[in-house]
């Protein structure tokens, strides 16, 4: 009899693990090497990679390193870089390169061009569609002599785009992956103007997935979409995406929602929108560290940012199949 009770107990637990509860997908990444690139790309020695400079330039170096070790083909331009020139003027000259004594309407301070880059890679897909992932990474540079690193803005959306890379690599997609790592998000998103002004089959862009600050949940792990207001029938692949760690809201995105801030306008992903190409954007909410120089790696949470990852590539997965029909 006890050997009859005991068999139905595992028996029991047999099906309660096997069938019973539904089991988050699992999706492998090396989160070591995540956190190392995002403590890298957060590092003091880049300075806060403020557009145009040297800090900067030295965080394209090492975008280019990475996408040529994971193997990612280039654009048509035969390079990962795509250069291009912004020149400032009057009132954003003096902020970003001050002459003494200014005139007050600026009429005395030069124009200055400077040369920005965006670091693009192609993972080949089947068809001749393309799903273009976005992560800035440019930041604010040296404020009163304080280095803002911007790990969660944006080294993690960066880092992500390598694992992103790695992981789509070696499990290839229908549709074309770009992969963008773009410049001069601070200043205004010139870096994303510059990069679909210039993509000659933006009629093949089904889909933008733009990563800005993934990395820091101080509170409730939370991790926001937005887009689905504008484009609610991206809403299926998202709700098939399980995580037993974080809660993936849906969001940001309403006008007219007076509770909760509308994020269409907030990131790169917005130059998509005013294309009418649909967008879906990945963030936190504002924390006590954004925009301060107190965003560094220390203060972004590993566990919670390595489980972000795994939610946007389970994203990416579901729409490279729900997007074939
Ligand atoms: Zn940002």
């Amino acid at each position: 009899m006890q050997t009859i009770k005991t068999n139905f107990y595992w028996i029991v637990a047999f099906l309660i693990f096997s069938g019973g509860c539904t089991k988050p997908k699992l999706i492998e990444i090396n989160s070591e090497r995540l956190l190392k690139n995002i403590k890298i790309i957060s590092n003091d020695s880049l300075e806060g990679r403020a557009f145009s400079s040297i800090g900067n330039n030295k965080t394209q170096k090492i975008i280019i390193a990475n996408f040529t070790k994971i193997g990612l083909q280039t654009t048509k331009n035969q390079k990962f870089i795509q250069e291009f020139p912004y020149t400032f003027k009057g009132k954003k000259r003096q902020e970003t390169f001050p002459i003494r004594k200014p005139k007050r309407n600026f009429s005395n301070v030069p124009d200055t061009t400077v040369i920005g880059g965006n670091v693009i890679g192609v993972l080949k897909g089947e068809i001749n569609k393309s799903i273009v992932i976005t992560a800035h990474f440019d930041h604010l540079g040296i404020k009163g002599g304080k280095i803002f690193n911007g790990a969660d803005d944006n080294a993690s959306g960066v880092a992500a785009l390598f694992e992103i890379a790695e992981y789509f690599k070696k499990k290839p997609t229908k549709h074309h992956l770009i992969l963008a790592a773009l410049d001069a998000k601070e200043i205004g998103s010139l870096g994303a103007e510059f990069f679909l002004k210039n993509y000659n089959e933006k009629e093949n862009i089904i889909l933008n997935i733009n990563l800005d600050m993934i990395a820091h949940s101080d509170y409730d792990p939370e991790l926001f979409v937005c887009g689905l207001f504008h484009n609610p029938n991206l809403r299926k692949p998202l709700e098939k995406i399980k995580s037993n760690q974080i809660d993936l809201l849906f969001g940001h995105d309403e006008p007219k929602n007076k509770e909760q801030s509308d994020w269409t306008f907030s990131s790169d992903h917005k130059v998509f929108h005013k294309e009418n190409i649909p967008f879906i954007y990945f963030g936190v909410e504002d924390h006590k560290d954004y925009h301060r120089h107190t965003d560094n790696y220390a203060s972004i949470n590993p566990d919670f940012y390595i489980e972000a990852v795994k939610i946007i590539i389970q994203a990416i997965e579901n729409f490279d199949k729900f997007l074939i029909d």
